[in-house]
């Protein structure tokens, strides 16, 4: 950012909860990164796997925009997207050049003032929202939270107790709403993915990009309990022998371990 002399960045784009590799940024020091820099660049942040699941603040952190969607820690079905957009990015939209049109957040923004919208709002989904976000205060969210990161310390108890390792290396940056498994040298993560799914009817994240085949994903986010938890890392125990990978099978213990404790 203080090499861009020309201000030609306009935006930092960051992924709080990096969905493929199960890693969460810490937003707030980005931002401090940008203001050390003396730079104007908005900060902008994707929470679609994090918000109501890891703690985030949008106006402490000082972010610009932020996004989420309906699908993940919310619990719905996709087709709600929320933007939180500070005055800085507003005052940017009204100047940007761009062309836009769905994207564009004056129509909301006006018909907002009255109590519509511009459009055949999701209505269906507006009331799944509220019932969930009744779930989710019901709770407190210092305790969704802390579910989510206790969830996520189990996962990683099995995960070293089986002998593999995590995929993300800074515990400053642990998922609490995912785990990235990496598979020991010569096995695929592909096939213990299959085998999960044809023997146990479950369906875990693939590695994507330069990871396929190398890492699977134990997603342990939105409305989830120990017993969850402990059924997901069964299966994933059995079908890692099943697949013939060479772990050690006590890693569900581990986990059951860490549950107990509360
Ligand atoms: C799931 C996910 C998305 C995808 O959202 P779409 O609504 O499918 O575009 C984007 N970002 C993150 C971090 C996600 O976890």
């Amino acid at each position: 950012m203080a090499a861009d002399t020309s201000r030609s960045i306009k935006a930092v784009c960051v992924v709080h909860n990096e969905t493929s590799t199960g890693v969460t940024s810490r937003v707030a020091d980005v931002r401090r990164a940008i203001d050390a820099a003396g730079h104007p660049a908005l900060l902008l942040v994707d929470t679609i796997s994090s918000l109501g699941s890891i703690d985030y603040r949008h106006d402490e952190w000082g972010v610009d925009v932020t996004v989420a969607g309906s699908q993940k820690g919310l619990m719905l079905p996709p087709g709600l997207s929320f933007n939180a957009v500070s005055a800085k990015a507003l005052d940017a939209s009204r100047t940007a050049a761009l062309p836009k049109s769905f994207w564009d957040w004056k129509p909301i923004i006006e018909a907002n003032k009255n109590g519509f919208f511009p459009y055949t709002p999701a209505t269906n989904l507006l009331y799944g929202l509220e019932e969930s976000l009744r779930m989710l205060e019901a709770e407190g969210l210092p305790a969704v939270f802390a579910r989510h990161a206790r969830h996520a310390e189990a996962t990683r108890a099995a995960v070293r107790a089986w002998g593999l390792e995590v995929l993300c290396a800074d515990e400053r940056e642990y998922s609490g709403s995912l785990t990235a498994v990496l598979m020991p040298e010569g096995h695929d993560a592909d096939k213990v993915r299959e085998i999960i799914l044809e023997r146990f009817d479950m369906s875990l994240g693939t590695g994507l990009g330069r990871l396929a085949g190398r890492v699977f994903r134990i997603g342990h986010l939105g409305h989830f309990n120990d017993l969850t938890l402990a059924g997901t890392l069964a299966g994933v125990q059995m079908g890692l022998q099943l697949a013939g990978t060479p772990i050690d099978p006590v890693g569900l213990n581990a986990a059951l371990d860490v549950l107990r404790r509360g």
